[in-house]
C-alpha cells in the first residue's frame, strides 16, 4: 500500500480528469492522497474533492510562501472559520521560498508564522516548503517553540545536516522525485542516511515528475516510482518502503488510519 503524502488534485493538469488520475493510482497501489492547498481557493477545491472521493482523498488548508502576501487580517478569519467547520487533516503548505521570492521575506514569514499558530491552536499537523531558506526555516521552527508542533517537511531537496536540523526538532521528512534526479547526489546521501521511522513519499503532482517520467505532468500513481528509488537507495525492499511512509505518514496525520 502507498500514500501519496503531497500532491495538487485541484491544478487543472489533474483536475480535468480527476475520475481517471485516481483510477491509475489505484492500480498502481495508491490507497491515500493527501492534496495540499495553496491558497484559499485551492484548499476549498481541496476540500471539496477529498468529500468526493472520502477515504481515499484528504485535504490540508494553507497558504503558499508564493502567495504570502495576500494574508490579511479578513483572510486569516476565513481561515479560522473554516477550520472550525473541519474537514481539513493539516495546515499548509507554508514555509519559505527564497529560491522564488514571489513575496518578500518579510511576508512569508509572518505567513508562516500565523500558519504554525493555526497548527498549535487546531491540533493539526503543518506542511511545511523550505526552498533556499534552510536556517530561516530552522530559526522560525526553534522561536515557535516547534517541538510543540508536529509537521513535515515537504519535497526535502537539502543535505543530510539540513535534515538532520529538522528530526531533531521533531519533524517528518518527505522525499519526492527529485530524488531520482541526476543531480541530487548530495540528497540522494541524506536519503539513506534518514531514519526509516521518520520519512514518507509524495508526488508534488502535477510537478516534478520522477525519472523514468521526467518531463511529463506528474500524478498520485508515480509515486511508485520514488518509493522504487527510496528502496534502491536504502538496500531495502520496495514492500518495506511503501510500510514504512506509508506508517509513518499515518502516524502524523491521523484521519489516515481509517
Ligand atoms: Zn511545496
Ligand atoms: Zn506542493
Amino acid at each position: 500500500m502507498l500514500i501519496d503524502t503531497h500532491a495538487h488534485l485541484d491544478f487543472p493538469e489533474l483536475s480535468k480528469d480527476l475520475g481517471q488520475v485516481i483510477e491509475r493510482a489505484k492500480k498502481a497501489g495508491v490507497e491515500k492522497i493527501i492534496s495540499v492547498g495553496i491558497d484559499e481557493t485551492s484548499s476549498l477545491s481541496a476540500q471539496r474533492i477529498s468529500k468526493e472521493f472520502p477515504g481515499i482523498v484528504y485535504a490540508t488548508i494553507g497558504l503558499h510562501p508564493h502567495d504570502a502576501k495576500s494574508l490579511d487580517n479578513d483572510l486569516m478569519d476565513r481561515f479560522k472559520s473554516y477550520l472550525r467547520q473541519g474537514g481539513f487533516i493539516g495546515i499548509g503548505e507554508t514555509g519559505l521560498d527564497f529560491a522564488k521570492a514571489y513575496s518578500s521575506k518579510l511576508d512569508q514569514e509572518e505567513a508562516f508564522r500565523f500558519q504554525l499558530s493555526l497548527s498549535k491552536e487546531f491540533a493539526l499537523p503543518v506542511v511545511i516548503h523550505t526552498r533556499e531558506a534552510g536556517p530561516d526555516t530552522l530559526r522560525i521552527l526553534k522561536s515557535e517553540d516547534a517541538k510543540g508542533a508536529t509537521g513535515v517537511i515537504h519535497c526535502f531537496s537539502g543535505d543530510y545536516e539540513l535534515l538532520k536540523a529538522f528530526l531533531d526538532l521533531g519533524f517528518y521528512i518527505s522525499f519526492s522525485g527529485i530524488i531520482t534526479f541526476p543531480r541530487a547526489q548530495a540528497l540522494r546521501d541524506a536519503v539513506k542516511k534518514c531514519p526509516l521511522d521518520r520519512f514518507f513519499i509524495e508526488t508534488d503532482s502535477p510537478f516534478l515528475a520522477p525519472v523514468p517520467k521526467r518531463g511529463k505532468t506528474n500524478e498520485p500513481s508515480y509515486v511508485k516510482y520514488i518509493a522504487k528509488e527510496v528502496a534502491r537507495l536504502k538496500g531495502i525492499d520496495f514492500e518495506e518502503v511503501c510500510r514504512w511512509s506509508s506508517e509513518n505518514a499515518r502516524a502524523l496525520f491521523k484521519p489516515l488510519k481509517d
